[in-house]
């Protein structure tokens, strides 16, 4: 099993190097490899995403990524900035679905958007469709024969784009406590009738998972009110866009989160995908020793169980991210007072 290290600007490395210490105290049969990406390439060989961090990527059975973003390169041609990393990467390795993990630590309920009674209940893993929906049909802002100008994206999605993000929805809830929630606008939109019928139908092949439908707006209600009823969520892009980070300051720090973007392409244990913290290269706290790796070394966690299958390692991990919350050690971004390598030891010296 080969892992590709992409720990990329900012932040990027100093955290990538606390999860490589997780990893290596796992002792598990994995070669890591290492390429550069974002800022940290553009210097080193003029290009954000150059081709042999692309090989090596596609050589990989996983991804751990850090995060781009560089202020030294905000007057470059667009092609050529840090972020155009990680869309290049999702292009070039198919990755279609994205996901997102909330959860509530025990003793952050304080941090929390929502009252600490409710946000204690969150347990929820978002899934979001990436390759489709309004962000990639026809667009135009056109002008109307009364010379009015008016604007429009089309929404669309193909059943096999559906079928293929819903089978990674119950998966996931096999995986957890057997409950999927589908979120669409099926009463206004036929988008969402097509993906509610295709969502049911792949449901015939998963009788062990417990089904619901729910509307956005709903959901979005639901989310604030009782976060406590969701497992995992499966919607569609746009949807999934406004979900996901309203999932996200539920739980409070963006230090914290995880994420995954998964392909189709399936490995011996898995699937294909890349993995990273939700926050960015954070150059307001780059090489200050402050930055918290627990995003970072959640996401190593997140690559273990879904592409290399190694569920117990990464309930490990994140059991000893939970504990070392719980013991009150806390970076900057929770309060707190804790630098990156002393997070690290912390987690390490309770794995
Ligand atoms: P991007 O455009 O790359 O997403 P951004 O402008 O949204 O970047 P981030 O890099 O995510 O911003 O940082 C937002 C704020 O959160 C910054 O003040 C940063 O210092 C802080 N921050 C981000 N990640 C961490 C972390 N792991 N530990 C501590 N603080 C963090
Ligand atoms: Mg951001």
């Amino acid at each position: 099993m080969k892992i590709a290290c992409l720990p990329g600007d900012g932040i990027g490395p100093e955290i990538m190097a606390e999860a490589l210490r997780v990893l290596a105290a796992l002792e598990l049969p994995v070669e890591v490899v290492h390429g550069d990406v974002g800022g940290a390439a553009y210097h080193r060989h003029g290009h954000p995403l150059p081709p042999e961090t692309l090989a090596l990527a596609q050589g990989a059975d996983a991804l751990l990524f850090g995060a781009v973003g560089d202020p030294t390169c905000d007057n470059l041609e667009r092609h050529l900035r840090p972020e155009q990393a990680i869309l290049g990467l999702r292009s070039a390795l198919g990755l279609f679905a994205n996901l997102r993990p909330a959860k509530m630590f025990a003793g952050l309920e304080d941090l929390s958007a929502l009252r600490p009674e409710v946000a204690g209940a969150i347990d929820l893993l978002i899934i979001r469709e990436l390759n489709g929906d309004v962000y990639f049909g026809e667009k135009a802002i056109r002008r109307l024969d009364d010379g009015r100008r008016q604007g429009f994206d089309l929404m669309s999605y193909a059943e096999d784009e559906v079928r293929r993000i819903a089978h990674v929805g119950f998966r996931a809830a096999q995986g957890r406590s057997g409950k999927l929630c589908s979120v669409d606008k099926a009463n206004v939109l036929e988008t969402s009738q097509l993906w509610r019928d295709v969502v049911i139908e792949v449901a015939a092949e998963y009788p062990d998972v417990a089904l619901t439908h729910m509307y956005v707006d709903n959901a979005a209600m639901q989310l604030v009110r009782d976060p406590g009823q969701f497992d995992v969520i499966v919607t569609g892009n746009l949807f999934g866009d406004i979900l996901s980070d309203q999932a996200s300051m539920c739980v409070g720090s963006i230090g914290l989160l995880a994420s995954a973007a998964l392909g189709e392409r399936q490995m011996a244990h898995g699937t294909l995908g890349l993995f990273e913290p939700i926050h960015g290269s954070a150059p307001d706290i780059a090489g200050t020793g402050r930055a918290n790796p627990m995003a970072m070394i959640l996401s190593l966690a997140m690559l273990l169980r879904h592409a290399l299958g190694q569920e117990d390692a990464a309930t490990r991990i994140e059991a000893a991210v939970a504990v070392t919350l719980a013991d009150g050690i806390k970076g900057g971004d929770l309060g707190g007072t804790a630098g990156t390598v002393a997070i690290g030891d912390a987690v390490l010296a309770r794995l």
